[in-house]
């Protein structure tokens, strides 16, 4: 028998869970391209996403996903044969090192493994080598998803500084924007790249280039960039369609107009975070006890280096494949796939699960989530320790 019919829940790095009112606002005839109220709840967008996005710098929309706006923000600033030093902390640093190398920039990578932030002392020692000025730019991921590890970003902008760097800095807040507290413009964020999937609620299929001035500046200098991936006309048009370099992604501008009056105009960018943390603490608290009793570890283990928008774990043998078939098929929970922790063909892979409670997640749906996990662990058999339900309740009544 299986409890997974009613409403499923997928609790994956994205898509996250789009809400009812945002499907809704999708659910419309295609409007006029041209003239009329398209182009205004188009410029109604741009001051949202700055708020959500804390600058008062530019916005570059893109009709692509996150892998897009990697492309984007360093076709505006990185020309092929210049260099860019990449800060990596899991997959996505990689990913986006590897978008520099396939466009004939050269990326270095500071490794700083899989289970704990950029250590901004190392990055200060590398920028004062006498080479680091040749750096276009250093790349930050400000959660990468596939480990879970929050990085400081406001301690790397002052290891810049303290090494007396004069690039640009770009942060890939696709995970974390409107989940992770993240301040663009006060800690010094020259690019900042997102997509609207995962905090932003929305279906795939837009992204978003942040820049400011400096940054700007960079792209006036730049030899050459293609008509679609510059971000001068769409982050400051003069007609309508230069906002996209041709067609408006019109029912994701629907749905994205809809999820920002959610965040910025009811709930409040705050207490966006506020609820993040919350729920992130209660699921923390509930692994932490499965942890104490059996094999479960969370991949990061100091609470300030933990994403609020999903966490990493692992289990021992196949048993993390297990889990997530187990929740998925009887309780209709997805969680997520071990990303980057061990190569797919590796028998290790089967570790390896993530929970992912970015974007639209309130307390009854962590609770399904955990609650299933639970039920998982003993269906299955993989020793865990109890109270974990109570634990976690416990965090959420102190809210
Ligand atoms: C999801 C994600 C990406 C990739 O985004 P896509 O939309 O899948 O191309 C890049 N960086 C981070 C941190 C992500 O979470």
């Amino acid at each position: 028998m299986s409890l997974r019919n009613g409403r499923s829940y997928l609790a994956i790095p994205g898509p996250s869970v789009t809400p009812d009112r945002v499907l809704r606002a999708m659910h419309q005839p295609a409007p006029n391209i041209y003239s009329g109220s398209l182009v205004d709840l188009t410029a109604s967008l741009i001051p949202d996403l700055k708020t959500v996005a804390r600058t008062n710098g530019h916005v570059a929309i893109y009709i692509a996903n996150g892998h897009g706006a990697w492309e984007a923000a360093l076709a505006n600033v990185a020309a092929p044969g210049e260099k860019v030093l990449v800060l990596a902390t899991g997959r996505f640093g990689h990913g986006w090192a590897e978008m520099a190398e396939r466009m004939g920039i050269h990326a270095e990578i500071l490794e700083f493994g899989l289970d704990t932030p950029v250590d901004p002392a190392k990055v200060e020692t590398r920028l004062k080598q006498p080479d680091a000025a040749g750096f276009k730019a250093v790349m930050v991921t400000h959660v990468d998803t596939s480990t879970s590890i929050l990085n400081d970003v406001a301690a790397v902008r002052a290891a810049l500084d303290a090494a007396g760097y004069e690039g640009l800095l770009m942060a890939d807040c696709i995970a974390s924007l409107g989940c992770d507290r993240f301040e663009m413009d006060a800690w010094g964020v020259d690019v900042m790249v997102a997509a609207c999937q995962k905090g932003l609620m929305t279906p795939p299929g837009v992204s978003f280039v942040f820049f400011n001035e400096k940054a700007a500046e960079v792209r006036r200098a730049m030899p050459l960039v293609s008509i679609y991936w510059d971000w001068t006309n769409r982050g400051n048009p003069e007609e309508f369609y230069q906002y996209f370099a041709g067609t408006a992604p019109t029912h994701h501008l629907f749905g994205l107009r809809e999820a920002l009056n959610m965040i910025v105009h009811e709930e409040g960018l705050d207490a966006v975070f506020n609820r993040h943390t919350r729920i992130a603490e209660a699921v923390w608290t509930a692994m932490e006890v499965w942890g104490d009793g059996g094999p479960m570890t969370l991949n990061v283990e100091d609470r300030k280096d933990r994403s609020h928008a999903v966490t990493a774990a692992r289990l021992t043998g196949p048993n993390g494949t297990a889990l997530r078939d187990w929740t998925e098929q009887n309780m209709g929970v997805t969680l997520g796939i071990g990303l980057g922790m061990a190569h797919s063909g590796d028998p290790a892979w089967h570790r390896h699960f993530r929970i992912v409670h970015m974007g639209h997640v309130n307390g009854q749906m962590i609770f399904g989530v955990l609650g299933s996990i639970e039920a998982g662990l003993t269906a299955l058999d993989i020793p865990h320790g109890e109270g974990a339900l109570g634990a976690a309740a416990k965090v959420l009544a102190a809210s």
